[in-house]
């Protein structure tokens, strides 16, 4: 098989600063795949990267796990056809559509013998702390890719997996909330595919957002009530607790990540119930602890996502619906990367849930779903 030598990318050299390079293809190392991008979703992180960063893209220093030094190409959370296997790889591997979650963990440390890879000690991301999928071609070890054979899902879908894994991972920190009502703050990006992990656990879903947009889009994903929020806390709290009803709520997702958002939700769940901060705040909050000890409430954290559990059952989960072009209508090329998806994001006001990149389209496009998906043919000949 031909592999070209270089191919188009996106490189994150700094600060509002990509550009689109011709740079060599990737070599698989031991135990990788080298894979033809399908799609490609852009999430908040690239966004934090981009507009404030860098945080975590080693261009400064060299990451301690990968030893990426310097600039970097984004996306870690993509699907495409593997056209290449490292050293070791099982050659069934070869000509297999796939999803990957990009995360990287040793398989060895204390975390990732609990099974907690997204602790690993050395835990590196695809896209993150390595290349990734901006870009023509990626490498990524098997561990984090799903072969797509059975599951009946187009590539476009399939670079929703990651961000879905997500999602179940949260629900997952919440433990059982089969027939429990549950509080969901924000749905605009990662809460919009937590309405759908949620619904999909047997949870009645209360959403919350300051848009009335994305709460239409929630109710369409299964939201059972939604309530629009203004930001001021008596009236809020009124029409939450409205929502609510005679049920008692079991769980609160804090998502929106902002300070009235996580005072609500420590004001709002009852004696007993769970907070699960999926949202990160930017600055500490004070919390009256007394109240967490006498009404045994509950702060949960989470992160990332589980590669091994959480990351096929999102899979399952894509594969069990078809109106994903509510989350993600429009597929665009490489170069509208800034325009269509970093530009308007960091403004807070994005075109879609998700955008989605195709490195291979030289027109935007809609989502193509399984039924409607074309035979992927590779660029590269035998
Ligand atoms: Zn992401
Ligand atoms: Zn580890």
């Amino acid at each position: 098989m031909t592999i070209p030598e270089t191919m188009r990318a996106a490189v994150y050299h700094g600060r509002r600063d990509i550009r689109f390079e011709e740079v060599p293809v990737p070599s698989p190392g031991p135990g990788e795949l080298l894979i033809e991008v399908g799609t490609v979703g852009v999430c908040g992180s690239d966004v934090g990267e981009w507009a404030h960063g860098p945080h975590q893209h080693p261009v400064d220093a060299p990451h301690p796990a990968t030893g990426h030094h310097g600039p970097i190409i984004p996306g870690h959370e993509f699907s495409g056809v593997v056209v290449g296997l490292g050293e070791g790889v099982d050659e069934r591997w070869r000509g297999s559509s796939i999803a990957s979650c990009g995360s990287v963990a040793c398989g060895r440390c204390p975390a990732c013998l609990r099974g907690e890879t997204n602790l690993c000690r050395s835990y590196a991301g695809v896209g993150l702390h390595r290349d990734g999928a901006l870009a023509g071609y990626v490498t990524a070890p098997i561990e984090c890719c799903l072969a797509l054979d059975e599951a009946g899902v187009s590539l476009d879908e399939a670079a929703l997996v990651q961000p879905m894994s997500i999602a179940v991972h949260n629900v997952a920190r919440a433990g059982d909330v089969d027939g429990q009502t549950v509080l969901l703050q924000g749905v605009g990006g990662i809460g919009a595919f937590l309405v759908c992990a949620l619904v999909d656990a047997g949870a009645r879903v209360v959403a919350t957002d300051r848009d009335a947009e994305r709460l239409a889009i929630a109710t369409q994903l299964g939201a059972h009530e939604t309530v629009l929020v203004t930001g001021d806390a008596v009236a809020d709290r009124e029409g939450i607790v409205a929502a609510v009803g005679d049920d008692e709520l079991r769980v609160v997702f804090e998502v929106s990540g902002s300070r009235p958002g996580v005072l609500s939700a420590l004001d709002l769940a009852p004696r007993g119930s769970r907070i699960v901060l999926v949202g990160i705040q930017k600055a500490p909050v004070e919390i009256d602890l007394a109240r967490f000890t006498l009404d045994e409430k509950v702060l949960i954290g989470t992160n990332a996502l589980v590669r091994e559990t959480d990351f096929p059952r999102a899979l399952a989960l894509i594969a069990s619906r078809r109106d994903w072009e509510v989350i993600a209508p429009r597929v665009v090329p490489l170069e509208q990367l800034v325009d269509e998806a970093l530009l308007p994001m960091s403004e807070g006001r994005p075109r879609a849930v998700k955008t989605l990149i195709d490195p291979r389209a030289v027109a935007a496009r809609s989502l193509v779903g399984r039924e409607e998906s074309p035979a992927f043919s590779p660029a590269v000949a035998d």
